[in-house]
């Protein structure tokens, strides 16, 4: 798995880092976390890593368009999952769900209207313990 994401960051065009691979192999996880979260679990392994590194990793990932980025609940999260979705956030359990949603149609709504669409985050907030029940 990290030769694979190695060559994901080199066709990116970024240098392959120790920070650059751990940071990607806790995204990919493929569930949505905020730098706090990432920095926490980095700490297991990297003891001497900082949150700043932390954010400034994610922030050159983000930008490479590996990672995606959305505010949520005063916080910014991240996530692997890069194509328009909708972002369920559950206050219930302070936790995200990814919804597919058509939200394609909505993109090429805008850019019929002439706006280059760059990121599309929608982010709803549910009660999601209906939703526990019944799984
Ligand atoms: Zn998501």
């Amino acid at each position: 798995m990290s030769e694979d994401i190695a060559n994901e960051l080199r066709r990116k065009g970024l240098k392959v880092t120790p920070q650059r691979l751990a940071i990607m192999k806790i995204i990919l996880r493929n569930g949505h976390y905020n730098g706090e979260q990432i920095y926490e679990e980095l700490k297991k392994t990297e003891p001497s890593i900082s949150l700043s590194t932390v954010y400034n990793t994610l922030e050159t990932l983000k930008d490479a368009g590996l990672v995606n980025s959305f505010e949520a609940n005063g916080m910014k999260w991240y996530e692997a999952k890069v194509e328009p979705h909708v972002n369920v956030f559950c206050i219930d359990m302070n936790e995200i769900i990814d919804m597919e949603v058509n939200v394609g149609s909505m993109v090429r709504d805008i850019q019929e209207r002439g706006i280059d669409v760059k990121s599309l985050n929608i982010v709803v907030y549910a009660d999601c313990s209906k939703l526990k029940v019944q799984k």
